[in-house]
């Protein structure tokens, strides 16, 4: 896809401030500092659209990224990630809750996680949380370029593992920084949004 528009649309924190556009929504999860927005903006080979890190304890919303008016990256900040008080975090877990499991538009959750280290426990349970409501994800695994090669089936088997059932097709090594993986990531976009 070549992305010829983007912008920073707007930012949610309950339903009534979702787009009302209907146009499908791609979901991205992961940690803060695992490289999402430099996810996005390789996508869309900008150097500075999507913000980088959140910083923990900030108050965090969903952000929505429209694409080229096709469709909306949708930065679901971490699912429990941040060093926040009890109660933030209820509130944080419900409005991602509510996100995921009643937004008709969204077609398909990236899971992001560093390819160097396993999935934190918030990545699992997220993983989890997708198969139970039976929503679309696959695992986008970042900054390979700092993983030699040789090691990449290792670390590779490492993150399936630690996932539990996830299909190898749905395992993608990726680098903001050499594009790896950038073609599939656009291939995965597109399937999902097609529908
Ligand atoms: P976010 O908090 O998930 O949005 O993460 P960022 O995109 O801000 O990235 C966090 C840090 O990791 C930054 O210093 C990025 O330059 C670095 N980073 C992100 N992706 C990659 C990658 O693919 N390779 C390398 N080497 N560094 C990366």
């Amino acid at each position: 896809m070549k992305v010829t528009k983007s912008d920073i649309v707007m930012s949610a924190v309950s339903p009534a401030q979702y787009p009302t556009t209907f146009l499908p929504e791609i979901g991205l999860s992961g940690r803060s500092n695992v490289g999402k927005s430099s996810f996005i903006n390789n996508l869309i080979n900008r150097k500075a659209l999507a913000r980088t890190s959140s910083q923990p304890g900030k108050t965090q919303t969903l952000n929505f990224y429209l694409i080229n008016e096709m469709f909306y990256f949708v930065d679901v900040p971490g699912y429990g990630y941040a060093r926040v008080s009890k109660k933030e975090r209820a509130k944080w877990g419900r409005m991602i809750e509510e996100y995921i499991t009643t937004r008709k538009m969204l077609k398909l959750v990236l899971i992001l996680v560093d390819f160097r280290h396993e999935p934190s426990r918030e990545d699992v349970q997220m993983k989890e949380f997708l198969d139970y409501y039976d929503i679309p994800y696959k695992i986008v695994m970042t900054k390979c370029d700092k993983i030699p090669r040789g090691k990449w089936n290792k670390h590779k088997s490492a993150i399936r593992k630690a996932f539990g059932n996830v299909r190898d097709e749905d395992l993608l090594v990726y680098s903001s920084q050499t594009g790896q993986g950038k073609e599939k990531a656009w291939e995965w976009i597109e399937e999902a949004i097609e529908y």
